[in-house]
């Protein structure tokens, strides 16, 4: 009797896996080479530098939503609607800048399996800065093709999960949004038009280059900046410290993490939007470089070994707090920006 049930409890042990085993499972379908295929047309001459509205950034949405169709992965929005358009009346024109047009953030979306009304959001953007004036595209390969290419392999992973019985408890939410490069439009916009109550949306982890190297870690590219995981969440900042330690052993460089950082990069990416809103986030980025926002920032010079393992970071991060049995706590008041420009 004791020897069966032993055997019994093997089993059920084996079938079901660890939540260890199956997150390093789901993890090992994200791949270089498949971040590579997707990068090299996602960043590619065709797409004309993916200017907000432009007809290049038209046709890298579509991109993105063949590759949802094609997996089977849903639109929140109904039917074959992947796109929230964003209308030219809400992207702000700059004083010299010029009128852009409609334009679009594109959404998927894989529902919960416990507590499908909590959502993840996982967030990158989708446009670039377009043409030079002298007629150059800007590829924008690292910004933020990289972030790109790395919500497409993590939304591939969930849903291989999903399919073999093991979807995310919690919903998550691809966000793919526009008009950044003109001041974090598409994530504004969400945020004031949200598909789902913000109240319900559980974190943000947003990726905003994270394919290269900048010069200060030449020696150890082993790394990546992370900002805004403590501002709101002291349990999501250890959450995502003792991921990294179990899967991806990381230096993490939190440089940028001070609000009081000349770059003021914790404001300049879509996640601010969220976190405005009391809504805890990570934001992942491997620094400036010296091809950034220039035509230099090609598919070619991506180290997509180190793209692949920062996805899986993030991928490896969205599963626990996806999966965990209770939702992340908000103990920090929101911090709001103070106007310095
Ligand atoms: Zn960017």
């Amino acid at each position: 009797m004791k020897k069966i049930f032993f055997a019994a409890s093997m089993l059920v042990l084996i079938s079901c896996g660890t939540n260890r085993d199956l997150s390093l499972k789901y993890a090992s379908t994200i791949t270089a080479e498949e971040l590579k295929t997707h990068l090299f047309i996602y960043a590619s001459d065709e797409h004309e530098g993916r200017e907000t509205g432009s007809p290049g950034q038209k046709k890298a949405v579509e991109y993105l939503k063949k590759f949802y169709v094609k997996e089977g992965i849903a639109s929140p929005l109904g039917g074959d609607n992947y796109f929230q358009e964003v209308p030219a009346s809400f992207i702000r024109t700059f004083p010299r800048g010029r009128k852009l047009n409609d334009s679009e953030n594109v959404l998927a979306f894989i529902k919960g399996s416990e507590k499908p009304n909590e959502i993840v959001v996982v967030s990158s953007h989708l446009d670039h800065i377009g043409m030079t004036q002298d007629g150059k595209i800007n590829n924008g390969a690292d910004d933020d093709g990289s972030g790109t290419v790395a919500l497409l392999e993590i939304a591939q992973a969930f849903r291989q999960a999903e399919k073999k019985g093991h979807g995310p408890k919690r919903s998550l939410l691809f966000l793919h949004v526009t008009g950044e490069e003109r001041g974090l439009i598409g994530s504004d916009y969400y945020a004031q038009n949200p598909v789902f109550p913000l109240e319900n949306t559980v974190t943000d982890l947003n990726i905003d280059m994270i394919g290269r190297v900048d010069p200060k870690h030449k020696e150890n590219t082993n790394y990546l900046y992370l900002v805004g995981s403590d501002k709101l969440s002291t349990e999501l900042h250890d959450l995502s410290e003792a991921i990294n330690k179990k899967y991806t052993n990381f230096e993490f460089d939190y440089l940028y993490n001070d609000e009081a950082h000349p770059s003021r990069i914790y404001y300049r990416s879509d996640h601010y939007n969220f976190a405005k809103h009391n809504i805890p986030v990570i934001f992942y980025f491997n620094g400036i470089h010296e091809d950034y926002h220039r035509p230099s920032d090609t598919p070619d010079k991506i180290n997509y070994e180190l793209l692949e393992k920062r996805t899986k970071l993030v991928f490896h991060t969205a599963w626990e707090v996806a999966n965990r049995k209770d939702r992340i706590i908000v103990d920090k008041a929101v911090k709001k920006e103070e106007k310095s420009e």
